[in-house]
């Protein structure tokens, strides 16, 4: 079991749905979602929180997860946790590319990247910032906004990817109310910039 978990041929499933994905740039896309359980950065607004500790979440087979994810008509797959790098992500990934699926990462970029991953969506965090390896590579950033002064670390962070990557800021769920006008009045002044709303919390989905 250990060599299994280990090469990553099991991993800590929180849990797996299907919806639409509901932020960032493929928002209103139906996505199967496969959450590994596991995150130490502790981050105070964490909106999974119960995904933090691994050991609630048993170790499932990856033919298991991705005979689930290939019951449903998307052809896209979203991996995120908790942090999903914590595991290696390969044989998930090989299963999943195989079948055609097309891979979308939503990371912290604290752990080293692995698997083959068609879209990264990083979401750095201050308490731990992402390895150098991910700025480059990325497609999305993705900055969650729980006041003014995050604006800072955005713009840190905006300055180390690729010219490319799709800039994002997030409002905080609980925090969009007070911080929302400073968002939009911010994306007028520097439209680099896009808005991402948690659409899917608005319409009740997961
Ligand atoms: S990195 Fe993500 S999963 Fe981990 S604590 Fe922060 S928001 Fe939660």
């Amino acid at each position: 079991m250990d060599s299994l978990l280990d090469e990553g041929y099991m991993l800590p499933l929180a849990e797996d749905f299907y919806t639409i994905q509901g932020e960032g740039f493929h928002t209103g896309k139906a996505a199967y979602f496969i959450r590994l359980g596991g995150c130490d950065i502790g981050c105070s607004w964490c909106d999974s929180k119960y995904s933090w500790n691994p050991k609630l979440f048993p170790p499932v087979h990856i033919d298991t997860i991705i005979a689930r994810t290939l019951s449903h008509p998307a052809r896209a797959v979203v991996i995120t946790g908790g942090e999903p790098l914590n595991y290696p992500l390969g044989p998930l990934c090989n299963g999943l590319k195989k079948e055609g699926m097309e891979i979308f990462l939503e990371t912290s970029g604290s752990r080293p990247l692995n698997g083959t991953i068609d879209w990264i969506c990083l979401s750095p965090k201050q308490n731990r910032p992402p390895l150098p390896e991910f700025y480059p590579v990325a497609h999305e950033l993705k900055i969650i906004i729980t006041g003014p002064l995050d604006m800072e670390w955005a713009e840190f962070n905006r300055r180390k990817v690729n010219p490319d990557c799709h800039l994002f800021l997030q409002p905080e769920w609980s925090r969009s109310t007070a911080v929302l006008p400073h968002i939009v009045s911010y994306i007028k002044a520097n439209p680099v910039w896009k808005l991402s709303l948690q659409t899917h919390k608005f319409i009740n989905i997961p």
